[in-house]
């Protein structure tokens, strides 16, 4: 009989560490609290900064890790060769939508501009209806904050609505983040909640 699947989180961080001790902190905090649950991890597959962070935290504590990984980016991000499984896929896109099929939630750390493009990406999928899971933004130290006011500027104006903008759950701690999400993540039937080959 097949093994049940484990739960499994799409983590989007940054390929730096930041300027402060708590973003490493947190990613490892993220990390532990999927792995001591025997959860799995999927990220963008390298080992640098606090996606290596996350990685490395899941493993110790016992968590399955999968990357994702683009060809054109597996020697820039020095991909991680330790995982439970590494994918090299021709394109960037391939990379989204695999990281996003294989997830029951999502979860943004700080991170640069490919982290903000990979939270907005994947709750724009949520919008127009592409999956149901639920998505977290993990505001380390007010690292968000300005971001969190922009996006209550788009629901004032007009651009975003309200409920969408409740789509995105905030905290600053990452197991309560984790706890939060997961109670709200629908059963997966297979095909019933998402359809992510629209993407
Ligand atoms: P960053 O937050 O900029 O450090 O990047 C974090 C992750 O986003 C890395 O895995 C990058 O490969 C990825 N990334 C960078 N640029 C893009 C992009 N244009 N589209 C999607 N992901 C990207």
């Amino acid at each position: 009989m097949p093994l049940p699947k484990p739960v499994s989180i799409c983590v989007y961080c940054g390929s730096r560490h930041g300027n402060k001790p708590a973003y490493t902190a947190a990613a490892r905090e993220l990390g532990a609290a999927i792995g001591s649950r025997g959860w799995q991890l999927v990220y963008g597959g390298g080992k640098v900064g606090l996606m290596g962070e996350v990685a490395d935290a899941t493993m110790a504590a016992g968590g399955r890790v999968v990357g994702v990984i683009p060809e054109s980016l597996k020697l820039r991000e020095v991909e991680h060769r330790g995982l439970d499984e590494l994918h090299v896929v021709p394109t960037m896109h391939l990379r989204k939508q695999m990281m996003a099929e294989r997830a029951d939630a999502f979860i943004a750390l700080p991170g640069g501009i490919g982290t903000l493009e990979e939270l907005y990406e994947v709750w724009t999928w949520r919008q127009l209806g592409y999956h149901r899971n639920p998505i977290g933004l993990l505001n380390t130290d007010g690292y968000y904050d300005d971001l969190l006011r922009f996006m209550r500027h788009s629901v004032a104006e007009g651009f975003l609505s309200a409920e969408q903008m409740a789509a995105v759950q905030v905290d600053t701690d990452p197991q309560a983040l984790l706890l939060s999400l997961m109670s709200q993540a629908a059963p997966q039937s297979p095909g019933a909640a998402s359809d992510l080959s629209r993407v």
